[in-house]
């Protein structure tokens, strides 16, 4: 691996309870950017398959049992300053303090109870069309955002109304891969994509254990998730090995933007992303 000093910022677009299934119904945005990327549908998150434990192993690269997030500490505490497992924002920020951190998050708690109070983040909770806007209206005034992460949640809420993989889920992955096009946009209108990195990936799918409209078990329908990313370096086409975790995801970020992982983090840089 190199160490790719082409890249300025990166962008974590996140939608709630997609799982693998955006191979289902069509995502043209997503599509066209991580198949110029990086992509898999075969990454694990991990268990429970639960949004704060997901999530929160995305950020602080170690599983529930180790950053001890739940849906209610989540939406009730901040996350520990002490913790040994620092957020890649936190990890930035140490680094810049200065440096422009953001989260856009339909569900609030991740900004509030997994995110470190001390990231002090430009942070936005609004429902996806809206947060959508938000999040690019941002990005063309602040070009010199380092991390930019947004979570869109009604995906989720469609699995757990209609079924996850049901029609009305697969309606709301498409309808949300139309806001992550207009982020995309954003990002090319300001002349950020050459030099950024963009994961796209997703807390945890649904369906499993003879739930259709529940997540939160070990069965592969709630723990096998979509995970892509596409920046310099990244050879177009990359297929991404099946071990893949949402831990990596803090990893990958810090790799990109030159920082050094806490060797708290059980997350790895996949040895087949970067060329
Ligand atoms: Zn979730």
């Amino acid at each position: 691996m190199i160490v790719s000093r082409t890249i300025n910022r990166v962008f974590v677009l996140g939608i709630d309870g997609a799982g693998q299934f955006i191979r289902n119904t069509d995502t043209p945005n997503i599509l066209k950017l991580l198949e110029a990327g990086a992509l898999t549908y075969e990454a694990q998150t991990v268990f429970p398959s639960i949004s704060a434990e997901c999530w929160g192993a995305m950020f602080h690269g170690v599983d529930p049992e180790k950053h001890e997030l739940t849906n209610e500490k989540a939406a009730t505490l901040p996350y520990p300053e002490n913790s040994p497992y620092p957020s890649f924002l936190k990890l930035a920020r140490q680094a810049w303090p200065d440096c422009k951190l953001a989260a856009f998050s339909e569900w609030s708690p991740i900004n509030d109870g997994i995110i470190e109070q001390s990231c002090g983040l430009h942070a936005v909770s609004l429902p996806s069309p809206d947060l959508a806007e938000a999040a690019a209206d941002y990005i063309r005034a602040n070009p010199d955002v380092k991390i930019l992460y947004m979570q869109f949640d009604q995906v989720d809420a469609a699995g757990h109304k209609h079924g996850y993989g049901n029609e009305g889920h697969l309606q709301s992955i498409t309808d949300c891969d139309g806001y992550i096009g207009t982020v995309l946009a954003a990002i090319e209108d300001a002349g950020l994509m050459k030099d950024s990195l963009v994961i796209i990936t997703t807390d945890h799918g649904g369906g499993g254990d003879g739930k259709p409209k529940s997540h939160g078990s070990a069965d592969p329908l709630d723990m096998t998730i979509f995970w892509g990313c596409y920046g310099p370096g990244i050879k177009p086409g990359t297929k991404l090995a099946a071990d893949l975790s949402i831990k990596d995801t803090a990893a990958v970020v810090a790799y990109a933007l030159g920082l050094s992982a806490p060797q708290t983090w059980e997350g790895k840089v996949p040895g087949d992303l970067f060329n």
